[in-house]
């Protein structure tokens, strides 16, 4: 199956990462959120973005318009008629998700593919809510999606080999590497990298060492390119909370209990560099 438009629902920070490659490989792409201040913001990120490449001499500046002139701005699902591949990147909630997943099967047409890029929930729960749960996949995108390899490919029980083929080539066509995985909580990725990021938090929150220091250790002392405190902000304190509460209720081991440090940041809308703070403060 020939993959020409792609539609990207969510237009955060990994939305508009997704969006972005997309356009650059060539594929028209519309880029879909719930207002127009949303879908703005992350169009204005991708201009940035390429911008920079431009300034850097790594992108022509008549390439970069091309690229953007391939995005079309969306706040209406109907949209959805006019596409092949669909990669949701909305909030990590289950109940968000599954009433996207459904409104998108009700107006995509019967051959378009459904992809989620959600970072834990289970795919074959999220094809539920579609009457083509054999045309339901993950696509799980690493942040920032432009720089980073990794594309985990996750089946749900019932997707086919065929729409399993289709991601595998869109994800090379993208310059990615798809690694396959199956659909258990948190995957491959989140089931090894949240823990961790959970147990620093719990290093500050029990006073064992100040963030900085945390930081300090995993960077010289395990040679990670930044500390899993800086990475969480990155992430998202939310997308990190909600994470390990799916790793918590899948498997119902405590082991996963989210840090109640991060619940409160959580609360107290210190969600990251989104939001200007987190763990640090960001201009
Ligand atoms: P974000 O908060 O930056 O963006 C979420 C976007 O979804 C917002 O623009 C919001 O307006 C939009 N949205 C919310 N409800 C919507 C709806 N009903 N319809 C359309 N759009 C809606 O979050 P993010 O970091 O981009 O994460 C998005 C998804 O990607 C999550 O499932 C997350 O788990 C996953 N993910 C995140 C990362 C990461 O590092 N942040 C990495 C891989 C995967």
């Amino acid at each position: 199956m020939e993959i020409k438009t792609v539609m990207v629902v969510g237009a955060g920070q990994m939305g508009s990462g997704i969006a972005q490659v997309h356009a650059q490989a060539g594929f028209h792409v519309i880029l879909h959120d719930v207002n127009e201040q949303a879908v703005t913001k992350g169009l204005v990120g991708i201009e940035k973005n390429l911008h920079r490449q431009v300034e850097k001499g790594r992108l022509a500046e008549e390439d970069k318009t091309t690229i953007l002139s391939r995005i079309e701005k969306s706040i209406d699902i109907t949209n959805a008629k006019k596409t092949d591949l669909i990669i949701e990147a909305a909030v990590e909630n289950m109940e968000i998700k599954a009433k996207i997943f459904g409104q998108l099967d009700e107006h995509a047409p019967s051959h378009a593919i459904l992809a989620t890029n959600t970072s834990s929930l289970p795919i074959t729960e999220i094809a539920a809510a579609t009457k083509r749960p054999e045309q339901v996949i993950g696509m799980h995108f690493m942040n920032p999606v432009p720089v980073m390899k990794l594309v985990e490919i996750i089946r749900g029980l019932q997707t086919s080999d065929a729409v399993y083929e289709v991601i595998s080539a869109v994800s090379e066509t993208l310059g990615k590497t798809a690694v396959e995985v199956n659909d258990f909580p948190g995957f491959v990725s989140n089931r090894i990298l949240m823990p961790m990021i959970n147990e620093a938090i719990y290093t500050v929150y029990e006073g064992v060492a100040t963030k900085e220091a945390v930081d300090e250790v995993m960077k010289l002392g395990m040679n990670h390119p930044m500390g899993p405190l800086t990475l969480a902000d990155f992430i998202g304190l939310d997308t990190c909370l909600y994470i390990m509460e799916t790793l918590h209720d899948g498997f119902g081991d405590d082991k996963y209990r989210p840090c109640p440090l991060l619940r409160k940041y959580v609360k107290a809308g210190w969600l990251g560099k989104k939001t200007g703070r987190g763990f640090y403060e960001y201009n």
